[in-house]
């Protein structure tokens, strides 16, 4: 059996680390926004490279606070791709604003700046890339479109911690970057989590607020706040992964390489390929086929895990369905959609595993 992702190994690596960062909250008796949420915000800015990090309760909030530390609601527009996780549209829709979806290049998966430019209006007061399965977005040419009209940028960097544009980190190079700690992305929690990077002083500063029932001093409420506070046993364990991410992250390139080199030239077959000027972290390894129902059949007999990252895409689910944007709306998004497949990969993966997959993808499509 070899499964899509296995948790286990990296708990099992790490176990006295996690058990002495446990032992240190539970002792200190302070549970909610202290030195572990703390020590955690000043080493995640540093490791990304910017200037301020702000710990919330999840990546979906996470976007959606920036938005609302914006001003942005009802008549205000946000540039999304069209071929995204759904969290990515929550956000928007989530302050009330219009959601503008953009397709993705025809290498794909990530958003087309080309694109960006016909979609822009008046009304436009976001865009928000998201760097899918771990490949950033062509955030130079985003950013040129954007700044030129003082348009801001909020990256989705959940699937993408650790990856690079041109030297700098995902999260370091827009107005803001949105992070998840959910469990599985490259670097994860032992529940939810979620943070803001950013080196905008004010942006960090109404965030605090916002997460915190809109108060700066305890009982003292600025304005209608929320409850998204990333926790100290959270923090103190993403405090022990940390420093552990690039290493990970190195693993996951050398996975890849690996799928590539097996899997190159077999028929039908679309591999990944990120662009010369990007740091991809493999997230997620995404091949594409259109005889996808047979590999997966083909995988399960083989006790093989994949997963589909996504197999309905957001204006096509029953939760857009008021937006009226029916099927034919978004053709490459559907593609994708229609012939996407993740194949087993997580940095505990040996390359011998690797090789086992790519031999029943090799001999079902030939
Ligand atoms: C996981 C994910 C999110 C949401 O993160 P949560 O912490 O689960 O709320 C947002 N965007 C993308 C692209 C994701 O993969």
């Amino acid at each position: 059996m070899i499964p899509f992702l296995d948790m286990k190994p990296i708990y099992a690596e790490l176990k006295p680390e996690l058990d002495a960062a446990y032992a240190r909250v539970m002792e200190s008796g302070w549970y909610v926004l202290g030195r572990e949420v703390e020590a955690f915000e000043a080493e995640y800015a540093a490791y990304c490279g910017t200037k301020h990090c702000v710990g919330l309760a999840n990546g979906l909030e996470a976007l959606e606070f920036v938005l609302r530390a914006w001003d942005l609601g009802p008549g205000d527009e946000v540039i999304v791709p069209s071929n995204t996780y759904i969290a990515t549209w929550l956000a928007v829709t989530a302050v009330g604003a219009k959601v503008v979806p953009v397709e993705p290049t025809p290498a794909g998966p990530n958003i087309d700046p080309d694109r960006i430019a016909a979609a822009i209006t008046p009304r436009t007061r976001a865009i928000m890339p998201v760097h899918l399965y771990g490949e950033p977005a062509d955030m130079d040419a985003i950013m040129a479109l954007a700044d030129r009209r003082g348009i801001k940028v909020i990256e989705d960097v959940a699937q993408a911690q650790g990856s690079k544009v041109r030297g700098r980190r995902a999260g370091a190079i827009g107005d803001a970057g949105a992070h998840s700690f959910f469990p599985t992305k490259n670097i994860g929690a032992y529940g939810d989590g979620g943070a803001v990077t950013t080196d905008d002083p004010k942006l960090a500063e109404r965030l605090r607020v916002l997460r915190n029932y809109g108060s700066r001093v305890k009982y003292v409420n600025l304005e209608r706040g929320y409850n998204s506070r990333l926790d100290e046993l959270q923090a103190a364990f993403l405090r022990v992964k940390l420093p552990k991410l690039d290493a990970w992250n190195e693993r996951r390139r050398a996975i890849a390489a690996r799928y590539t080199d097996k899997l190159a030239g077999t028929p039908g077959l679309g591999l990944p390929r990120a662009p010369q000027w990007a740091e991809p972290v493999w997230h997620l390894y995404v091949v594409r086929t259109k005889r996808r129902a047979e590999l997966v059949k083909a995988l399960d007999k083989a006790g093989i895990g994949s997963l589909i990252h996504y197999p309905i895409p957001p204006h096509l689910q029953e939760a857009y369905a008021d937006l009226k944007q029916g099927k034919g709306s978004y053709p490459l998004a559907e593609e994708l959609a229609e012939t996407v497949l993740s194949l087993p990969m997580g940095p505990q993966m040996e390359l011998d595993t690797v090789d086992e997959v790519a031999a029943v993808v090799r001999a079902t499509l030939s």
